[in-house]
């Protein structure tokens, strides 16, 4: 339902639709968060169309979330599943369907917020022909991405170009920790205005509960040690360093530890890869009794198996920010991480969690056991890890710094309205390095 009275804005998500079923597919954290924060800015009183490419020929063309808030899938190529390294041909589609959208609908958005280098490149595109005001969220940086060895697929220096191009030109980038902001300044540009603006979790679903009832319901062994892991099957993720940690505590005598790794999707997808290589290590070294492949686990259920474990690890190489960490923290459990990217920013060292070197075996191996075996500590990281994210990290308050900003755009738009035919593409009159930090204690200037 669109209202007469309420303020349009645009939400691009390219590739991950909000109203997909989160853990299937190439499902995960952007999905999440466009989803929570258009719903929550809503209920904050705007008007939120969210617009992502229609994959199924099934699914609905428009969901309808809540009176204000819905879902658009637009036609862009084939309505088939594409992988994101070869979705940019299908980009020129979107930007015509969504101006397509616009007409039908009598509406222009003068504010658009994208997501993940794609709908960057479309909002980019339309900044050309329209005046609007672009702000962007990375979700995954090319500039990482490639330097971690991964192999780089035709689209990637197209993809740096225009991670560059979205800092210079767009509104205001919102980084989604101090630790991305710096990498985004250190490895794409130093122009550009970025705000830092934290993920969330949806606190009334991920909450402290009865770890008996949840293993119960889970049909796990309630004597057990219970590590688990959550998210997709990418070799950015670590899975393996955490697989060999897990082998080497066994190694060391630890006989009462079981593995439990969710998510991951079906052979054909591109996480498909990574799922059997982990499949093969685990089998490799003995582990088939011990590790548990629950497959993907949407998140009604997902609290239960936070809940049920003793630590939740995160042994990413990379991560700008990582929703698991704060979803486990909110169910009480402690978290072993990298010490990377958002992962600094979320976790407070010996309080509510544990940050060691990304592949570093035996430091996982050593920061488990002594979450494991710390009883009265692992207690009381318990009611901290809840604390913190209930003070930092929920999506109303996202998405109360979100509006904030979307409004201060907006009025500066107004302000120092110019001809749009007036601006060069290469302009580089935009205030350098500002960070602006309202509401989050422990946040640093870039
Ligand atoms: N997720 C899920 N079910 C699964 C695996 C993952 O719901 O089986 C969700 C998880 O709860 C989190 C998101 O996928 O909300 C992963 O986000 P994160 O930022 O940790 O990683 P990303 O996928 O963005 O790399």
């Amino acid at each position: 339902m669109q209202s007469l009275h309420r303020q349009a804005i645009a939400l691009i998500s390219d590739h991950a639709d909000p109203a997909a079923d989160i853990g299937l597919e190439e499902a995960g954290g952007q999905n999440v968060y466009v989803r929570h924060v258009g719903e929550n800015l809503a209920t904050l009183g705007w008007q939120v169309d969210m617009f992502t490419r229609k994959v199924h020929p099934e699914d609905d063309d428009i969901v309808q979330h809540s009176p204000h808030c819905r879902t658009i899938r637009l036609k862009a190529g084939a309505e088939t599943y594409i992988p994101r390294d070869r979705l940019f041909e299908q980009m020129p589609e979107f930007v015509k369907s969504f101006q397509s959208f616009q007409s039908s609908e009598g509406v222009h958005y003068p504010l658009i917020h994208t997501n993940y280098w794609l709908s960057a490149w479309v909002g980019l595109e339309l900044q050309k022909t329209s005046a609007v005001q672009l702000l962007h969220t990375y979700h995954s940086l090319g500039a990482v991405k490639y330097q971690s060895g991964q192999s780089r697929p035709a689209s990637a220096d197209l993809r740096l170009q225009i991670e560059r191009e979205i800092l210079e030109r767009a509104n205001c980038i919102v980084a989604t920790s101090p630790q991305e902001a710096q990498t985004l300044r250190s490895h794409v540009s130093t122009y550009g205005r970025i705000e830092m603006i934290p993920c969330g979790t949806d606190t009334s679903n991920f909450r402290l509960m009865s770890k008996t009832d949840a293993r119960n319901l889970l049909k796990l062994d309630q004597h057990e040690q219970i590590i688990l892991y959550v998210g997709r099957f990418d070799p950015r993720k670590g899975i393996e360093t955490l697989v060999r940690a897990f082998a080497l505590l066994k190694q060391q005598g630890q006989q009462n530890i079981k593995l439990v790794i969710v998510g991951g999707s079906s052979p054909q997808m591109p996480d498909g890869e990574e799922r059997v290589r982990i499949a093969e290590i685990v089998n490799e070294l003995g582990l088939n009794l011990e590790v548990i492949f629950a497959g993907q686990i949407g998140h009604d259920i997902l609290p239960f198996y936070y809940t049920a474990a003793d630590v939740c690890v995160i042994p990413s190489h990379y991560e700008p920010f990582g929703l698991v960490a704060i979803e486990a923290m909110a169910c009480g459990t402690p978290v072993v991480a990298s010490d990377v990217g958002g992962l600094k920013f979320t976790i407070i060292p010996e309080q509510t969690g544990l940050l060691v070197p990304p592949q570093d075996v035996v430091a996982f191996a050593n920061a488990i056991h002594r979450i494991l075996f710390d009883e009265l500590w692992a207690r009381k990281m318990r009611k901290q890890a809840s604390a913190n994210v209930n003070q930092r990290f929920t999506w109303g308050g996202v998405a109360i710094q979100l509006s904030e900003l979307y409004r201060h755009v907006l009025a500066q738009s107004i302000m120092h309205e110019q001809p749009h035919n007036l601006r060069t593409p290469d302009s580089r009159n935009i205030p350098k390095s500002v960070i602006y930090q309202r509401t989050l204690q422990s946040a640093t200037k870039v």
